[in-house]
């Protein structure tokens, strides 16, 4: 199908409609008719995409590298060409002889703990004030002091205290600190020293530069992607009204073609649509592969003379063509006009019978 053929089974199709409102009419005439395109396109092209690119990198401890292939110019590494557009691949390399061992400061990997400056312990109170007492009620003789009679608090039962370790006096005393006011500490047994919980005792913590391992390896890493990339390329021309791409949509006997590098456009296609697919698939950096696939279909706008208040939109469907006639521009305007004009009228009634 051609732009000319589109053009005269388009005419034909309005030639048709119109033979039942006035008779046979020749649109082909000079100056019977005028006719633009609005005609729609859908074009989405995909495309493969390579770059290269290389980075320094740095693990902590010893990496196995060996399952990465080598190269020297990774610009000129060999790696399979995409099968289709559609193709997302990566490829890690290492670059030869990039790989280095390097020692940390701290040798081993371990550094002294900040918290116990390397002792693995800290220090703690051997002895705590009593709970049972909380110290001041320790003895009701000496309270706490030693010296009997000092203390005046009254004596409870009996079988509640013990002989003071302070002033011997007989049931007297806290049960829990037997009148000393003080307790071993839990948390160390009384030894005045707990575990450190920065090291867990160990006096060092793993350096955290080197990650512990003692050691880092650096290697320059290259990296090839092959990415699908998709876009679309913009509609440049007048598009038709709503109604007619809402019908035109559906009913429209649509055109596809897929476009691969070589390929040329369909010849149905208008030159303003061939400009902006011939932009949308200007080859890119990096592009190993490109489809732009195509869908369009071609609509003819026609103004008949003679006919001022209609005019035709005609596209091919699967049997022959359609043609939706509209009101034209004018048309409207004048419809318009005449509400207004009536609605005036109307007032103008309302305010004469006022
Ligand atoms: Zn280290
Ligand atoms: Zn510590
Ligand atoms: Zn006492
Ligand atoms: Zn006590
Ligand atoms: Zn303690």
């Amino acid at each position: 199908m051609s732009r000319q053929q589109d053009e005269k089974a388009l005419l034909d199709a309005v030639t048709a409609r119109l033979a039942a409102r006035r008779g046979p009419t020749d649109l082909r005439a000079p100056g019977a008719a005028d006719v633009t395109w609005r005609s729609l396109l859908d074009c989405h092209v995909t495309r493969c995409i390579e770059t290269r690119r290389e980075a320094e990198r740095e693990q902590h401890g010893h990496i196995d590298l060996s399952k990465y292939a080598t190269y020297q110019d990774l610009s000129a590494h060999p790696v399979p060409e995409p099968s289709d557009p559609d193709t997302q691949q990566e490829w890690t390399l290492v670059r030869e002889d990039s790989v280095r061992a390097h020692h940390c400061v701290c040798g081993n990997g371990r550094v002294p703990c900040d918290r116990c400056t390397g002792h693995g312990e800290l220090v703690c109170e051997p002895l705590r004030a009593c709970t049972g007492c909380a110290g001041a009620g320790s003895c009701a003789r000496c309270g706490g002091s030693g010296q009997r009679g000092h203390h005046s608090a009254a004596a409870p039962a009996r079988d509640e205290r013990e002989t003071c370790v302070k002033c011997g006096a007989p049931e007297a005393a806290c049960p829990a600190c037997r009148g000393a006011g003080r307790v071993r500490c839990t948390d160390c047994d009384g030894s005045g020293k707990v575990a450190c919980p920065g090291c867990e005792g160990e006096g060092s913590v793993g350096h955290k530069a080197c990650g512990g391992a003692g050691r880092t390896t650096t290697w320059t890493e290259g990296t090839i992607e092959h990415r699908s990339v998709k876009s679309e390329v913009p509609m440049p021309t007048t598009q038709p009204p709503v109604l007619v791409r809402l019908i035109a949509s559906g009913a429209g006997q649509w055109r596809t073609a897929d476009c691969g590098y070589g390929d040329r456009l369909p010849a149905d296609l208008s030159d303003t649509h061939c400009a902006a697919v011939e932009r949308g698939i200007v080859k890119r950096p990096g592009e190993l592969a490109r489809r732009a696939r195509l869908r369009h279909l071609p609509i003819a706008r026609v103004a008949v003379s003679g006919e001022p208040g209609l005019v035709f939109y005609a596209f091919p469907e699967s049997a022959g063509c359609r043609v939706l006639p509209l009101p034209s521009a004018r048309r409207v305007a004048l419809l318009t006009a005449a509400a207004i004009g009536l609605a005036a009228a109307v007032k103008a009634v309302f305010m004469l019978l006022g």
